[in-house]
């Protein structure tokens, strides 16, 4: 359907995961919406663009997420795009330690008992079955705690296991992180089994897989998507959102009218100075390899094939995390407010040497680099920015706030931004 629906009743702003969930959601009720982004494409933080220095398709950053990720999938089974994510047949992470050479697979059992810690060859080298009993202890954390004061960080499993999950899962150095939000991932992925942690991976990119078909499908049924839309300001009578002022236009709402606010944080807030909001941030490095050819994959595990996108824990350097898509091997690094503030071409340097360590390649000959410094990733997730996380309901009565930071009980993440939209989707009462 391609038809005008007339005027707009929902008015959402920002098209990031958590606005595309929530227009996608009222698009399939019939409801009639526009959609505003500031920016020239639709993403936010999840998105991927055409690299001239490449000559590739790049995400602003390796994105992965985990069959216990159901919002996102039904997201995707919604707009008839479930196809655009890979995951490998069974949950296997391998992992590389670059100071000494040591590789291994990480790879939990099927069904919720974790069997396999009591299999030495199914541990993490080093460490013994009195190492993961001690995660227990994350059972009893406190509302205030940080990881760190429930686990035994000079244990071995610490430096292989729970340092790097606490970083990919939170963007939080693990002694600011709060203990009670890493429970929370463990009980909806881990505690779960292996059908809940096979790792999802966009196959052609971020954009192809969890943009582009949600785009398609509003504008199928005629939604109006204006780029290149800042809101300036929300004007208000009493407990209504009156007008939205853009740099182009002035929308007088209705007395029925709904506005979605889907933003990042810092501006949500200063929109609504009023409004508490978790400010505190972290930031995540990437850096995009251009090699002259596709290398051969090194780690595939006795557990099945190379999976369409492999990809690789890295202990002991600088990056977190490498990715491998044909010729462009793609490395995270998370919780790197400090890396961010280095000068690329040092970070580019850094990487490519735990590329080329990783994948031996000769490190004396750097392939073209792109680093993307994401310096506002995500909201720092201690106890304290938790407290500050807004219900969907806001002090407006037309009014309803989504994004990853927003009360969703999970990490700022691409699961929690697809929630957070569908909660405000939900939320609102249209005649
Ligand atoms: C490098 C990186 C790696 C990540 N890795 C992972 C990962 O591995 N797994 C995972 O699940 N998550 C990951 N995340 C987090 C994930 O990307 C975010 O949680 C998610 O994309 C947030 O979506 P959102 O819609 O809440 O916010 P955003 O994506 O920030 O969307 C907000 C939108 O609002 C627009 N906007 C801002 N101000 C205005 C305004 N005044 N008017 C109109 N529009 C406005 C912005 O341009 C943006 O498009 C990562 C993030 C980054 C940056």
């Amino acid at each position: 359907m391609t038809a005008d629906r007339g005027t707009p009743h929902v008015h959402i702003i920002g098209a990031g995961l958590a606005g595309l969930s929530a227009a996608v959601r009222l698009a399939e009720r019939g409801h009639s919406i526009a959609l505003y982004e500031a920016a020239a494409q639709a993403g936010g933080r999840c998105r991927s663009f055409h690299d001239a220095k490449l000559d590739r398709l790049i995400d602003n950053g390796n994105h992965l997420m985990m069959t216990a990720n159901t919002a996102i999938l039904a997201y995707l089974d919604l707009i008839g795009a479930r196809g655009g994510l890979t995951h490998p047949q069974a949950a296997v992470f391998p992992f590389l330690d670059l100071a000494n050479g040591r590789s291994w697979n990480l790879r939990p059992n099927r069904g919720p008992i974790p069997w396999w810690v009591l299999d030495p060859k199914r541990r993490i080298p080093g460490t013994g079955v009195l190492s993961y009993l001690k995660g227990l202890r994350l059972a009893f954390a406190g509302s205030e705690d940080r990881v760190t004061d429930c686990l035994d960080t000079q244990d071995p499993l610490w430096r292989c296991f729970w340092e790097p999950l606490v970083i990919a899962a939170l963007n939080t150095p693990a002694n600011e992180a709060s203990a009670r939000l890493l429970r929370h991932v463990l009980a909806e992925t881990f505690a779960k089994g292996e059908g809940a942690c096979r790792p999802l991976v966009a196959r052609h990119g971020l954009g192809p897989a969890l943009v582009d078909p949600a785009l398609a499908f509003l504008q199928d049924r005629g939604v109006a998507i204006r780029f290149n839309q800042r809101l300036r300001r929300l004007d208000t009578t009493g407990r209504r959102i009156t007008a939205l002022d853009f740099p182009n236009q002035a929308v007088e709402l209705q007395e029925q009218d709904w506005v979605i606010l889907a933003l990042p944080p810092q501006a949500a807030q200063a929109l609504l100075p009023n409004l508490a909001a978790p400010l505190d941030h972290h930031a995540i490095v990437n850096a995009h390899i251009r090699l002259p050819k596709a290398p051969d994959w090194p780690f595939a595990g006795a557990e099945g094939p190379v999976p369409e996108v492999p990809f690789l824990g890295l202990i002991g350097g600088t990056a977190d995390w490498l990715f491998l898509r044909d010729d462009v091997v793609s490395l995270t690094v998370s919780a790197a407010s400090r890396l961010a503030e280095r000068p690329n071409d040092e970070i580019a340097a850094a990487l490519w040497s735990d590329t080329a360590r990783a994948l031996g390649l000769d490190a004396g000959d750097q392939p073209p680099i792109r680093v993307i410094n994401e310096k506002r990733a995500t909201f720092a997730q201690t106890p304290a920015a938790l407290r500050l996380r807004p219900a969907p309901r806001s002090a407006w009565d037309n009014l309803l706030l989504a994004g990853d930071w927003t009360d969703t009980g999970l990490p700022a993440t691409i699961e929690s931004a697809v929630r957070s939209g569908e909660a405000a989707a939900k939320a609102l009462t249209l005649p």
